[in-house]
């Protein structure tokens, strides 16, 4: 599995996470897509990053949660998992049809056939993006999302303003990641929950016909399988 270039340590993670997220929630710069991570955001800890970090001290004190296990937990979803996982399942579906028919009908059970096991319990959904549907997930409620499947959810997922306006406005808020949905396509919001957490299969780039599995899994990136983003090819690059 690749790795990212520029890890982020968990404690960095969620001072930037808890930072960001109280940025975002004040109504501040950055917009939906980008996390804050200037220095002013991160001058001052929140009460969220303070929580959490009185929690886990509790839990390790009282012998509920081994810290060390607990960093390779972490760990493992911010470098080893990442969006990966559900890259593979999408270029699997992009290059087998009959695969592609398997997951739209039964995520769960598709999956496995790739070694990726429930791991959380719930049932999962595959939503297919074409020329006529774009899908959005959100979790209107709080923040249910596919951590198997993409590791670990970005902080504007998390955040008041995309879990409301991702179901009264998708169109704005697609606008804002970059994604212009034209008028004849129909926009679909999917609100998971404890029990059902979705992912969309985006279209294959125009332009991909040449590239093997791996290498369309590689074009695969988190945003895309939220329906924050499209798959995007630079046909440059692959005839380089
Ligand atoms: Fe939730």
């Amino acid at each position: 599995m690749p790795k990212s270039p520029d890890p982020v340590g968990r404690r960095g993670f969620l001072k930037t996470a808890a930072t960001g997220a109280a940025g975002i929630m004040a109504g501040s710069k950055p917009a939906l897509g980008q996390a804050g991570t200037g220095p002013a955001q991160q001058a001052s800890p929140s009460d969220l990053t303070l929580r959490v970090k009185a929690l886990e001290s509790l839990l390790v004190d009282k012998g509920l949660v081994d810290r060390v296990a607990l960093d390779r937990i972490v760990d493992a979803f911010e470098t080893t998992i990442g969006p990966r996982n559900g890259a593979r399942v999408v270029a699997r579906a992009w290059v087998d049809p009959a695969y592609r028919k398997r997951l739209l009908a039964d995520a769960a059970t598709a999956m496995e056939e790739l070694g990726l096991h429930r791991y959380q319990g719930e049932d999962i959904v595959a939503l297919e993006n074409t020329a006529k549907i774009h899908n959005l997930v959100v979790c209107t409620l709080c923040s249910c999302y596919p951590w198997p499947l993409l590791g670990l959810p970005p902080v504007w997922y998390k955040s008041a303003p995309y879990r409301s306006r991702a179901v009264i406005d998708p169109r704005g808020v697609l606008k804002e990641f970059g994604v212009d949905i034209h008028t004849d396509v129909e926009v679909r919001v999917w609100d998971s929950t404890a029990e059902i957490r979705y992912f969309v299969l985006p279209e294959r780039p125009a332009g991909s016909e040449g590239l093997n599995e791996e290498a369309l899994a590689a074009l695969v990136t988190r945003d895309s399988m939220i329906g924050t983003a499209r798959v995007t090819l630079d046909v440059a690059e692959v005839r380089a």
